[in-house]
């Protein structure tokens, strides 16, 4: 299949410029795609531009209607899409699934947020005088999402974008542009009119192509620090409102009070869950004085018998990573680590299966915070264990990075779980849970390097950033006469 752009309503005639594949089987195509050219981006903001105005008159709860019919239409096709992100994108079976109902359940939560009060109402210090602010969207928003949520981490993004008046180009990433055509047709299909939601398929150059161009109001950018501190230098000069959500490097502490038997489960799920290709992964494990050996041995133990496999397989616990390219990064970063003296405690070999992208989940033991390996965002099924004499040591050690995404303290003292929330840099804290794992009506971001400073995404601040908030100073006019 062959599959092209959706800009001004229309979808345009797919191209023979690119192809994703499916990481388990590199053999087997998913789609044919466009790469947008300059004008094709241009052409597409310049849709999303002229279906402001009349976006921005319809209500607010006529524009939830659609998102409402949006996520009833994705939960209807559940099975099937999450079929088609596991082809395409990786991750387990479950996981897709789990993430297209996540998408389905973002679009409702957004929905709602139509029901609720647009301003205040203040009193004056003048007479007959009344203040009010008021919420209006920011215009047109540029959308640049990640492979490796390729449908929750968009719907995140336009649900909020949309119900809150904004008209948007969307450049998906380009292993996944399937997950990207069959979210916008369900747009489409739930009644959203010509131009206020248009996709452009495309590489880097497109998302470059686009952050640059005059008439984008708003970007929300998820992906790595490299890119999103790019786009930051780009446009915010220029008084573009940027929000990026970037990596983590995520600590979960083990405190020798901890439930050791629900601590490995969790930190299996937070480490290999989606291949260790999310933002919010588990890659460092903190082992406090003596718990360290039984911590080590339990989770060798754990990662060594974790099954290896097409993620369409039912009984596979890890898939592919997304590309060749990602899996020769991470297995290269591994065998670095090896040479600065860690010990592979589990796996670290790459997989031969059906010329699948596929690295054995792998468990490092020996690692000190100041290796590269503790210390840049390595994107696969690959976690450090570090261990330290104390909690003060503990703490330390979990901040010793630029990143604060996602932290988790396991533990039954109510003392360390206090100190953790208030010491521990990291917008997202787990207690005796893994480091993963967000729910849609709770704000969502990192402190640091993780998140840009402004509103978090998901959650009531998702609003913050895709309305400007003015303040309205009202002296009622004399009766007409
Ligand atoms: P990426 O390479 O930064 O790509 C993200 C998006 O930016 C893609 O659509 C990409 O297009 C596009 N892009 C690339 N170069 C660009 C440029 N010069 N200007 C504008 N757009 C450009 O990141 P990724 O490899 O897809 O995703 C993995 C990273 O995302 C990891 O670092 C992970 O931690 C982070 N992440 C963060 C969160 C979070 O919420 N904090 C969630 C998920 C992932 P192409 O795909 O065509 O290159
Ligand atoms: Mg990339």
């Amino acid at each position: 299949m062959t599959v092209g752009h959706f800009i001004a309503g229309q979808w345009w005639p797919g191209r023979d410029d690119a192809l994703s594949e499916n990481p388990a089987r590199p053999a087997e195509e998913i789609v044919r795609h466009a790469l947008a050219t300059d004008a094709e981006v241009d052409a597409a903001v310049e849709a999303a531009d002229a279906a402001l105005p009349a976006w921005i008159r319809t209500p607010a709860p006529a524009r939830a209607a659609i998102l409402r019919r949006a996520g009833e239409r994705v939960a209807a096709r559940a099975e099937e899409l999450a079929r088609l992100l596991t082809r395409e994108e990786g991750k387990p079976l479950a996981e897709a699934r789990g993430e297209v109902h996540r998408a389905a359940l973002i679009f409702h939560y957004h929905a709602a947020q139509a029901w609720r009060a647009t301003g205040e109402v203040y009193a004056s210090s003048n007479p007959d005088e009344e203040i009010r602010t008021v919420r209006v969207p920011v215009g047109v928003v540029a959308a640049i999402t990640p492979w490796n949520f390729p449908i929750a981490i968009p719907a995140w993004k336009i649900a909020p974008a949309l119900v809150h008046g904004n008209t948007i180009v969307w450049k998906p990433a380009s292993p996944t542009p399937a997950m990207a055509v069959e979210l916008a047709r369900e747009l489409e299909a739930a009644g959203l009119p010509a131009g206020v939601l248009n996709l452009v398929l495309g590489s880097g150059r497109a998302g470059a192509r686009l952050v640059s161009h005059k008439r984008v109001d708003a970007i929300t950018f998820t992906g790595s620090g490299a890119v999103g501190r790019g786009i930051w230098n780009e446009a915010t000069p220029r008084g573009v409102r940027v929000q990026l959500e970037l990596g983590g490097h995520n600590a979960a502490i083990v405190y020798p009070d901890a439930d050791l038997d629900r601590a490995v489960d969790q930190i299996v799920i937070g480490a290999m869950g989606a291949t260790g290709q999310k933002c919010t992964a588990t890659r460092r494990i903190v082992a406090v004085g003596g718990v360290h050996d039984a911590l080590v041995e339990r989770l060798t133990e754990r990662v060594a018998a974790l099954r290896v496999g097409d993620a369409l397989d039912e009984s596979v616990d890890v898939g592919p990573l997304v590309s060749a390219a990602a899996r020769d990064e991470v297995a290269d970063e591994v065998a670095r680590a090896a040479r600065d003296g860690v010990d592979i405690a589990a796996g670290g070999d790459v997989v031969e299966l059906d010329g699948g992208y596929y690295l054995r989940p792998t468990l490092l033991t020996d690692v000190t915070p100041d290796m590269r390996i503790a210390q840049e965002e390595v994107f696969g099924p690959v976690t450090s264990v570090i261990p330290a004499d104390d909690d003060d040591e503990a703490i330390a050690i979990a901040n010793a990075t630029r990143f604060g995404l996602s932290a988790a303290v396991f533990t039954r003292d109510e003392r360390r779980i206090r100190r953790a929330l208030l010491e521990i840099d990291a917008g997202i804290i787990h207690v005796n849970n893994a480091t993963t794992g967000s729910e849609p009506h709770v704000p969502f971001g990192g402190m640091r390097e993780s998140s840009s400073q402004g509103p978090h995404e998901q959650g009531e601040t998702a609003r913050d950033f895709f309305t400007e908030l003015k303040t309205a100073y009202l002296v009622p006019g004399d009766a007409a006469p």
